[in-house]
């Protein structure tokens, strides 16, 4: 027994359960069309929701900012990878999240394992929604607090868990996702804040799949609800809809200064580079000073899912521009994409165990970067596919 065949084993096993995949390869960047294994596909899978990953504005920012600072921060956060550039754009995001203070990590997954296990202690206990995001799930991982889930967004059982459970903890922590990616369906923000007002909560919101989307020129979930000042942590990504890398918390100025000693992304590795963080600059101003990429994203949902819709197919309960379209059977599902593919419109399907059992859809994504030929063109290939299938008449 060579020392490496428990791994053979594993890998053998998900291809014997169907499950083995291989990666496809993008040949250029990601935008409405892109040149999958060699074959130019519409792009109905990417989070690029507002087309700034491949902007010239963005990547010239970028381009600036290697010239200025070079390519890489050279150290941690804590010691000398504190650029100013960095500081720039920090201030920049508080304003436009209407926040104190605004503090970056290297991407979204690092901020909620970073930040979840800073702010929590021993005696404490973190609740939270059972679809949230694998991130929050890590970073609870790595707290010492307690833990407890309650069902997806039902604020009875939430009451339930904090009229149990709240007594016995010195900080209780509501975190949530504030778009739920599988289903495009908003967390009950309203309804949180209520409960952590009555029952002295702290609130968490990761907003990865709402900034940019929701909101006024896409400010996120917080400021769709009007909540300002009502939540006491709101994670952001710069990795979906602003196009770049990287992930941050917007707060009151004391939690940064907490972070800034104990997150330990930002002690034990190397800040944002910065070409990064030139790019995320320029996005956000462009974000600032328009509506015009949100108003074309809610434009190109809207018009993809009436065209689904009018098909005859299920698209779930959506609120988002994430578009799921229901199938149900898991190898059904995984043959619908396939086919899909075949006739150049790449979408994933998404099985178990990402989803529940029974419950396989694919997942369209639509982006600002697309025109609405590319979306007809997609809506066509679905109508086809569908009814070669059997999903629809
Ligand atoms: C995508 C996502 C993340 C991770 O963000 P990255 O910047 O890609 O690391 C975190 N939380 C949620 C809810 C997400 O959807």
């Amino acid at each position: 027994m060579a020392k490496l065949d428990y791994l053979a084993k594993l890998v053998e096993d998900l291809k014997k359960d169907g499950v083995y995949r291989e990666l496809p390869i993008n040949y250029g960047p990601c935008t409405n069309v892109i040149e999958l294994n060699h074959k130019l596909v519409v792009n109905l899978s990417s989070n690029n929701y507002l087309g700034l990953a491949n902007n010239d504005r963005v990547k010239n920012a970028s381009i600036e900012a290697i010239k200025k600072y070079g390519v890489g921060a050279g150290s941690v956060r804590t010691i000398v990878g504190n650029q100013d550039l960095l500081i720039e754009l920090e201030n920049l995001l508080a304003k436009f999240k209407k926040e104190e203070a605004v503090t970056c990590f290297q991407s979204g997954l690092n901020c909620n394992i970073g930040v979840i296990q800073a702010i929590t202690q021993k005696g404490d206990l973190i609740v939270s929604d059972s679809l949230n995001h694998a991130s929050i799930i890590d970073g609870t991982k790595l707290s010492k607090a307690d833990k407890a889930v309650f069902a997806h967004s039902n604020m009875e059982d939430l009451e339930k868990v904090l009229k149990e459970k709240r007594s016995l903890y010195v900080n209780v922590l509501i975190i949530t996702d504030g778009v739920f990616s599988m289903d495009g369906d908003l967390a009950n923000l309203p309804g949180i804040v209520k409960l952590a007002k009555q029952f002295d909560c702290l609130t968490y919101v990761d907003d990865a799949h709402g900034s940019g989307v929701l909101g006024e020129s896409g400010r996120g979930t917080v400021d769709h609800f009007g909540l300002h000042g009502e939540i006491d942590f709101i994670v952001g990504t710069l990795s979906k809809a602003i196009g770049v890398i990287g992930g941050y918390v917007a707060s009151k100025k004391i939690v940064k200064e907490w972070l800034l000693h104990r997150a330990r992304p930002l002690l034990f590795s190397t800040a944002l580079p910065p070409s990064a963080i030139g790019a995320t600059i320029e996005s956000v101003k462009m974000l600032m000073e328009s509506d015009e990429y949100t108003l074309r994203l809610w434009k190109n949902a809207k018009h993809f899912k009436k065209g689904l819709k009018d098909l005859g197919f299920d698209i779930g309960h959506s609120e988002t521009p994430i578009t799921p379209v229901m199938i149900g059977d898991e190898a059904k599902t995984m043959l619908f994409s396939k086919e899909l593919l075949k006739n150049g419109v790449f979408v994933s399907g998404i099985v178990f165990p990402t989803v529940p059992k029974g419950t396989g859809r694919l997942r369209a994504m639509i982006s600002a970067a697309h025109t609405i030929e590319d979306l007809d063109f997609a809506i066509n290939v679905f109508k086809k596919v569908g009814k070669e299938l059997g999903i629809i008449k």
